[in-house]
């Protein structure tokens, strides 16, 4: 079993009293900046000039500098840029303002696992990753619950680097839910092969075929969007709350048949091969190569993909029929594109 870490294992005193520069203002980092200065600690964050991230974080009454500055003015670094624009802020920024007794932080483990940022050896490098997106982290933060982490050290050169990520979970409200301890490599590894196999890659595809089945078929595309996408937040709360029996439990026994009989169908075992030969993949770094080499030449493959994903029809009868749900507006007001 893996250390488990709990509010008694963190002392916001091992931080030693020094500046935290937040670098990004974005899902993470506003919730880190919030979170952090809620908990008594000294936060300053690190946007662009102008940007209206800078204008948002001074709004919520944060300090605000470049990344240079909050860089130089801090003990501890938490970098929360994009993954892919990392390297170029960790050269630029960073790098210039390292040094023995500073930190370097992640949520995510990709460039340093595979190697687009080297940090010397005289500093610490560790990694809290909060199990959410930013906005879970700052509400369950507000309402004193906590999201769960997992903790990670890559360079220990002080050796307080998990004593001083831990302190790092506990003002973040981590601590609360439960830190489990990890290495870059898992984190890395586990966390690209949960988002391509099953939960972006998987899902979205496993949703899309089964649209495109049911329409094809002759149903209305209202009530294979029904069927196929707004259904399954039903049945993925039953199976986050109580587990696949829980769910199995709450939907009725032809529902609970159909899944035993006809669910390995359709996931099966060449499903299972294509899913090792994508953890395979993600082992032997080619799709971080392929990733790394796609954002330096433009972006133009994925941008391509984002653009047509978003024109495909489950994507228009659904924007359709959400403008009825009075209840998901709010996805509006919080900027998720809306096609
Ligand atoms: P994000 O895209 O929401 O935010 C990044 C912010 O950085 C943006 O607001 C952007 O404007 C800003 N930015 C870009 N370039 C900048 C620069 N040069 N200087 C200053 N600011 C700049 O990113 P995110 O989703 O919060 O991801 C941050 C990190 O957290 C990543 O390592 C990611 O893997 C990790 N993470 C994200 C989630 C999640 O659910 N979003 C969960 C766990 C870990
Ligand atoms: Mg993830």
């Amino acid at each position: 079993m893996p250390n488990r870490y709990y509010e008694s294992d963190g002392s916001l005193a091992d931080l030693g009293g020094v500046a935290i520069a937040i670098i990004g203002y974005g899902s993470q980092g506003h919730a880190h900046s919030l979170n952090l200065r809620d908990s008594g600690l000294d936060v300053v964050v690190g946007a662009r000039q102008g940007s209206d991230n800078w204008k948002k974080a001074e709004a919520a009454g944060l300090r605000v500098m470049t990344a240079f500055d909050a860089a130089a003015a801090a003990g501890i670094i938490m970098l929360l840029v994009p993954d892919h624009v990392q390297p170029a802020v960790y050269e630029h920024d960073i790098a210039p303002n390292l040094g023995p007794g500073k930190t370097l932080m992640f949520a995510h483990g990709f460039n340093i696992h595979f190697k687009q940022i080297v940090p010397p050896p005289e500093v610490d490098v560790s990694m809290i990753a909060p199990k959410a997106p930013g906005h879970r982290v700052r509400e369950l933060f507000v309402e004193d619950v906590g999201v769960p982490a997992l903790v990670a050290i890559h360079q220990d050169a002080s050796g307080k680097a998990l004593k001083r990520a831990l302190a790092y979970a506990l003002a973040l409200g981590c601590l609360k839910a439960g830190v489990i301890e990890t290495d870059f490599r898992e984190e890395t590894e586990s966390d690209l092969f949960g988002e391509q196999a099953v939960l972006c890659g998987g899902c979205s595809e496993l949703i899309r075929a089964g649209f495109e089945t049911l329409v094809e078929a002759g149903y209305a595309p209202e009530i294979a969007y029904f069927e196929c996408l707004h259904e399954l937040k039903l049945i993925v709360d039953l199976i986050y709350e109580g587990g696949l029996s829980y769910m199995r439990f709450s939907v009725s026994d032809t529902a609970e048949y159909g899944d035993y009989t006809r669910g390995p169908r359709i996931v099966d075992q060449q499903t299972r091969a294509r899913m090792k030969e994508i953890l395979g993949e993600i082992q032997s770094g080619k799709f971080a190569r392929e990733w790394i080499d796609e954002n330096k030449t433009g972006r133009r493959n994925f941008l391509a993909m984002r653009q047509s994903g978003a024109g495909l029809p489950i994507e228009r009868v659904g924007s359709e029929l959400r403008e009825m749900m009075t209840f998901l507006k709010r996805k509006k007001e919080i900027g998720v594109p809306v096609q």
